[in-house]
């Protein structure tokens, strides 16, 4: 089996849903388990609502809230075709927005946002997007479930940087993850989010979906990890910079690490480490030319 994740960018909006559905479609006989980021720029929305709450300020609050719902709304529906599949999303996505108000509004009464209540609304963007993926991978017939990362991804309670507990989180991929896989069915999951043992909501951090994949990847002893993102994989240099900058077909995790400086771009290697330590291969690849090979990320390196 192997774990697909799709940042931001290539769940940004219906199209781009759409797209990365597609490229789930294509994989299944590889067993897929995806994992999804929050729609592009809903983290940034997220952190500056409760921000805004925190300072008590009703009409930025309320601003931001409106660009939230709109977002999401014009993603589900341009990704989700089928009558029935989207009036149900569409009440789902109302109760998260019910919940998301309720959450932020006792922060602005408050005037205090703890770690533990930021947190709760952050994982908001993931729950978005991981139900509205999930329907439009429906629409196009791939059998996609939503799995709850609160149930898998287990972690301490450092809020808004949490750990995952990998020997807590491999005992729960087994249970609740290998089953669905092993029935043909694709467990689709937000990343970035987890939970404490106590059952409080928790994030990795920002950036963090990718952790969600190399810490679920290890846990399933996954063939490969995806990483798909919007640029052709890790580049030799900035391309913006060097113009003859070229993707780097394979690469080491240390020379990965050096690459921080563009690559910190495509992705943190820290985040990845979990899987590269136990050998197991990360692939950053482009969701808008999902026919490239990308980069491979191997713990040896190039070897020639
Ligand atoms: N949505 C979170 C962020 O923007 C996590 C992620 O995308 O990896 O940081
Ligand atoms: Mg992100």
């Amino acid at each position: 089996m192997i774990v697909m994740k799709f940042g931001g960018s290539s769940v940004a909006d219906a199209e781009r849903i759409v797209a990365a559905g597609r490229i789930v479609q294509g994989r299944m006989s590889r067993r897929p388990v995806v994992i999804v980021s929050a729609l592009a720029g809903v983290t940034d929305l997220l952190t500056d609502a409760v921000g805004a709450a925190r300072r008590g300020e009703r009409d930025s609050l309320e601003r931001l809230l409106a660009e939230l719902e709109r977002k999401h709304r014009w993603a589900l529906t341009g990704a989700v075709e089928e009558a029935g599949r989207r009036h149900r999303l569409s009440l789902e996505i109302d109760r998260l927005f019910e919940d998301l108000r309720q959450r932020l509004r006792s922060i602005r009464v408050l005037r205090e946002a703890t770690p533990r209540a930021a947190d709760a609304v952050l994982a908001a963007g993931e729950d978005l997007s991981a139900r509205i993926v999930v329907a439009a991978l429906r629409d196009l017939g791939v059998p996609a479930r939503w799995i709850d990362p609160r149930e898998v991804l287990l972690t301490d309670r450092r809020f808004g940087e949490a750990e995952p507990q990998a020997d807590a989180v491999r005992e729960r991929a087994h249970e609740k993850l290998l089953p669905l896989v092993e029935a043909g069915e694709v467990p689709l999951l937000g990343g970035f989010v987890g939970a404490s043992a106590e059952g409080d909501t928790t994030t990795l951090g920002r950036g963090g979906s990718d952790t969600s994949a190399a810490v679920l990847g290890s846990a399933l002893e996954a063939e490969e990890i995806e990483i798909w993102t919007d640029v052709d994989g890790l580049m030799s240099a900035d391309p913006r910079l060097v113009p003859a900058a070229r993707t780097l077909p394979r690469v080491s995790f240390a020379e990965a690490a050096e690459l921080a400086f563009y690559g910190a771009r495509v992705l943190h290697p820290d985040s990845i480490a979990p899987a590269v330590q136990r050998r197991i291969p990360v692939r950053v690849l482009n969701s808008l030319r999902p026919e490239g090979e990308g980069s491979l990320i191997v713990e040896d390196g190039a070897g020639g």
